[in-house]
Parts: structure tokens; C-alpha cells; sequence
């Protein structure tokens, strides 16, 4: 049996998506060990990996939430975090390393440590028809124009890095799309647009769901027909106002309206109608299979789990990768979009009805629902991470360079 580090930033849905994958690995008798931060800890622990944490706690989010500020903290977080990595992955000598795209002191780990790596793409995979976020572009010179502090600060870590680890061959700008001879996409090929142009190496294995605690006070058995689902997510501080008009939006349909409300405090959101139910934290799967419809910001994983479940989708996106998300729903007719700056205009209940009732976007949710569950998921990601060890061949026999012994 192997030792397989996996190593993460620190954001709900980046994590989620690995949570049942290692469950499965430590079912097969694997030694999981996660790199995460201490908000992930729990989770972590009861999905059976021992948690490594990252030196110093949580993990800094760049403010604004632009690809350059993303790529300076990014690219300076791992100048900080890797001496203590490095120190705990050759305690542990692992014979993989599983990191997330984004994740580049995952891949700096791995090349240091001359140890065979995977990624994991929570997000769409990019290419020349689906871009990154952070690849080289006329945005990003132009926000490096704007911003020249940030620019000259990843400079400054990506030097740092080159000059103390091991470097080469990761992509100079393009920090959240680390590719490695095994990549993990979170999504069926279905879904994934232009996904005749990605190579082998690219393993579409679809939704990855489980292996989450258990809320026992959410009142699952309470709820009504039809169920409305609304969340913008974990990550983007969502305006109560615009989560207002969800749930007033929503609530006469009937059944009952569930809205996550994430960052922002439930009570913002003033007094609601009597079949609403307001909470920063739902059990979003165990939701999305009773929902008739989800209204979201349409971050990947909120997407790919509706799908999984055949849930019809109202896309509000919020920025990131959203926009990207919301045309591939639309395109595919599972579902509708919508601006923020709209929501306001009394609309949402108008696409929700056509939602609830126009049989075509259920009938393009159930399809997709098939697709994504014929991808595999967490097991066939874990059969994949095994085919690639067994490919890879032992490494534990192989002395991990020391950085103080290197000339
Ligand atoms: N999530 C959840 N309960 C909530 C809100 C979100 O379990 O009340 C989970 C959701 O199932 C998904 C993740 O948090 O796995 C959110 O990831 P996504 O990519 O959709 O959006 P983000 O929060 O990263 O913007």
C-alpha cells in the first residue's frame, strides 16, 4: 500500500471534491495524508487522512479577488509555507503527491521531492477555447498596469521560488493551471466544453460526492414540495439584498425555499416569508436531491452537484470562472441565467416558473444527470490515482534532496 500526500488551498470547494476521494484511498488501505488549513480539519480527519496544517493558519485570500492578486498570494504563499512542507513530506515520504491546480507549493513539493504527482481541476480544465484565469493575456497586463505592487510582488516570490526550490517546467504566469501527467477534472466530459482538444493526461471523472459530516439539525424530513434552492456560495460575500430577493422571489412558488447564505449573517436578510428557510451552511447534497430547482452563482462545484442530481439551474454568476459556467448551462439547456443587476427587476420568479415547468430543461438536466454519474466520480478518480502509482513505480527508496546539502 502507498502514502499519498495530498496538498490544497483552502477553499470549500476545491476540498470538497477530494473529501470522498480519499475516503476511498484509506478504504483500499492507503496512508492519507492532507495538507490543509485549520478550517478543513474535521472534515478532513473524518474522511480517514492525517492532517498536516500549513504553517501560520488560514490561508491569505488576495482582496480585490483578481487573477493577479490571486497569483501574487498564490505565489507568496508558497515561498512562506514550503519550508515547513517540505519538512513534513520527507517525514512522510510519500510515493504520490495529489495537489490542486491552483495549489503551486504542491507542485514545487513534488518536483523538490522528486516524488510523481497528479492534479485536480475543481473548475472547468482550460485550454485555448476554455482560458484560465491567470494565463498570460491583455487583462492581465493591464491589471499588472493598474497594480503594479502586485505584479512586482509574484515576481519577487516567483524569483524566491526559483532560487530555493525546485522550479522547472511550472508555468511562469499561469499559476492556476499546474497540469501534471495525471490530471483529475471534477466534471464529465459532457459538460466540459471543447473537451475533444484535451489529451489523455486529462481524466474527466465527474462529480466527486460524499464523504461530508452530517448536519442532524438541518430539517431534511420538514421539507415541502417543491424544494427552491438558492446559495451564491461559500467564498463571495453575498449581498443580503440579492438574497433577499431569491427568497421573495422564490417563496410563492410554494414548498419550501432553503437559502444559504454563506459570509452574510442569516438575520440581514430581515424578516422572510414563513416557507423560508435562511442558513450559512446547508448539506447542499442532500438538499440538491430533494430540489426541483437551484438558483446559483454557478461555482463549478454548486453546478456539477445539481447536475448530479438533475436539478434545472437559474445562473446568477458573481465573477471568477461563473460566467464561463452559466454559458455552458444555458448552451447545454439545463438551465437559465440571469445578470445580478437584473435580479432586482422582478425576473427570478418569471425563469423559475419556466424552470419548474418547461419539461426541456428538466429533460437536459436528467441527461446530464446520467452523464455525470457515468463518469465515475471519487472511485474511478481513486482507481486512476492507483493506475498512475503503479505506472510510476516505487519511489520510496529514492533520497529526497535536502536544500541546505544542494551546491
Ligand atoms: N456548500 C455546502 N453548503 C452550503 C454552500 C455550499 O455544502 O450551504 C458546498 C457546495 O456543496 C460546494 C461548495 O460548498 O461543494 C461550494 O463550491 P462552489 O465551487 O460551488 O462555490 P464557491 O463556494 O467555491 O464559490
Amino acid at each position: 500500500m502507498s502514502t499519498i500526500a495530498f496538498l490544497n488551498i483552502g477553499m470549500h470547494g476545491h476540498v470538497n471534491p477530494t473529501l470522498p476521494v480519499v475516503a476511498e484511498l484509506v478504504r483500499r488501505g492507503h496512508d492519507v495524508t492532507y495538507h490543509t488549513t485549520p478550517e478543513f480539519r474535521e472534515e478532513i480527519e473524518a474522511a480517514g487522512a492525517t492532517v498536516r496544517l500549513y504553517p501560520g493558519g488560514g490561508q491569505p485570500f488576495p482582496d480585490p479577488p483578481t487573477p493577479l492578486t490571486w497569483m501574487e498570494a498564490l505565489a507568496g504563499t508558497a515561498v512562506r509555507w514550503l519550508p515547513a512542507v517540505l519538512a513534513d513530506l520527507r517525514r512522510d515520504r510519500p510515493d504520490l503527491i495529489v495537489h490542486d491546480s491552483a495549489c503551486l507549493w504542491g507542485a514545487v513539493a513534488a518536483r523538490e521531492l522528486a516524488v510523481p504527482a497528479a492534479a485536480s481541476f475543481t473548475t472547468f480544465a482550460f485550454n485555448r477555447h476554455v482560458h484560465s484565469p491567470t494565463r498570460g493575456s491583455w487583462d492581465l497586463l493591464a491589471a499588472a498596469r493598474a497594480r503594479p505592487r502586485s505584479l512586482q510582488g509574484y515576481l519577487w516570490s516567483r524569483r524566491e521560488l526559483r532560487r530555493r526550490f525546485a522550479t522547472g517546467g511550472l508555468p511562469l504566469l499561469d499559476v492556476a493551471n499546474i497540469r501534471q501527467p495525471l490530471n483529475l477534472v471534477y466534471t464529465s466530459r459532457e459538460f466540459q466544453p471543447a473537451v475533444e482538444d484535451f489529451d489523455r493526461s486529462y481524466r474527466f471523472v465527474g462529480p466527486s460526492i460524499g464523504a461530508r459530516p452530517v448536519d442532524p439539525s438541518f430539517p431534511l424530513d420538514r421539507l415541502q414540495d417543491p424544494v427552491s434552492y438558492a446559495s451564491l456560495g461559500t467564498v463571495f460575500n453575498a449581498d443580503p439584498e440579492l438574497l433577499r430577493s431569491f427568497a421573495t422571489a422564490l417563496a410563492p412558488l410554494g414548498g419550501t425555499v432553503i437559502v444559504s447564505t454563506g459570509q452574510t449573517d442569516p438575520d440581514a436578510l430581515g424578516p422572510l416569508p414563513a416557507n423560508v428557510l435562511a442558513r450559512r451552511f446547508v448539506p447542499q447534497p442532500e438538499v440538491l436531491a430533494r430540489a426541483a430547482l437551484f438558483v446559483t452563482h454557478g461555482g463549478m462545484n454548486s453546478v456539477n452537484e445539481a447536475m448530479y442530481a438533475g436539478v434545472p439551474l437559474l445562473v446568477v454568476p458573481q465573477g471568477a470562472d461563473q460566467p464561463m459556467v452559466a454559458r455552458r448551462v444555458v448552451e447545454l439547456g439545463a438551465g437559465l441565467s440571469i445578470r445580478t443587476q437584473d435580479v432586482a427587476k422582478g425576473s427570478v420568479r418569471a425563469l423559475a416558473r419556466r424552470l419548474l415547468h418547461e419539461p426541456g430543461f428538466v429533460e437536459a438536466a436528467t441527461t446530464l444527470k446520467a452523464a455525470q454519474h457515468k463518469a465515475g466520480g471519487y472511485r474511478r478518480a481513486a482507481d486512476e490515482l492507483e493506475r498512475y502509482l503503479l505506472e510510476a513505480g516505487p519511489v520510496r527508496q529514492s533520497v529526497p534532496v535536502d536544500p541546505s546539502q544542494r551546491g
